[in-house]
């Protein structure tokens, strides 16, 4: 049975679509939807070749040859525009590593392919990413999971609609509206974090000041979103 994460994330492929799922590890998402027939066809890209070798294992054990195809190849260098893959998962890495995959693959995404994401963390980097390259969100998860947070992202290519704020950056435009119960757990928990530095530093002979204050600032912001 596939994660609830993973499943929150095959929620945002459209039906028939051609997908690649950068990162694909057992090839999980995409044989999930294949057998569900809920996509035209998958590739599973992977860098390692211990995860592409489990691609292919399960794409074999599940009769899935010739739906779904696992390659190996760093980013998006798995797929090729003849592919007409118009939707991109990219699950389970932080959000600079995946924010660094698109940015290599540019080239790959001239399509304009919709952008299903899951950071681990770092999602500010991604949300970054997604402005500057025309990107808006569409929808945004938050799901506690195995004593984790995660974040779902999911983006269209709409240049005039992809301006986001600072704050809507951090916390993210979506989730800061409506601030479900795993997202206020999260930032609180991240309010105690900071007030812990905080403690640390009053402690220290020297108090950096610069360093008090950007802390202040930061719980007031998250105090802000939360009230
Ligand atoms: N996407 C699956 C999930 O969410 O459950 C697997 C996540 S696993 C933690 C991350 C996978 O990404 C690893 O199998 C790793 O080899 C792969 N990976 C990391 N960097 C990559 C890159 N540049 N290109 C392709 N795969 C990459």
């Amino acid at each position: 049975k596939l994660s609830n994460r993973l499943l929150t994330a095959a929620k945002y492929v459209k039906a028939g679509a051609v997908l690649a799922d950068i990162g694909s590890d057992h090839a999980y998402l995409p044989a999930y939807l294949a057998l569900n027939k809920q996509i035209k066809f998958g590739i599973a890209g992977e860098v390692v070749k211990g995860p592409f070798e489990n691609a292919q294992h399960e794409i074999k054990k599940e009769g899935l040859v010739g739906k779904v195809e696992a390659r190996l190849a760093d980013g998006l260098a798995a797929i090729e525009l003849t592919d007409q893959v118009d939707t991109i998962t990219i699950c389970g890495m932080g959000g600079p590593l995946i924010a660094s995959i698109l940015e290599k693959g540019k080239a790959k995404l001239a399509n304009h392919p919709r952008l299903i994401l899951q950071p681990n963390v770092g999602e500010k980097e991604v949300r970054k990413w997604l402005m500057q390259a025309g990107y808006a969100i569409v929808a945004e998860e938050i799901l506690a999971e195995d004593g984790h947070t995660y974040e779902l992202i999911v983006a269209d290519y709409a240049p005039t609609e992809a301006h986001l704020d600072e704050q809507a950056l951090m916390f993210g435009p979506l989730l800061m509206q409506t601030k479900n119960p795993v997202f206020i757990s999260k930032w609180r928990q991240e309010i105690l974090k900071q007030e812990e530095i905080l403690t640390h530093l009053e402690q220290a002979k020297v108090v950096p000041l610069a360093k008090k204050a950007q802390i202040l600032a930061t719980i007031k912001e998250i105090e802000g979103v939360l009230n």
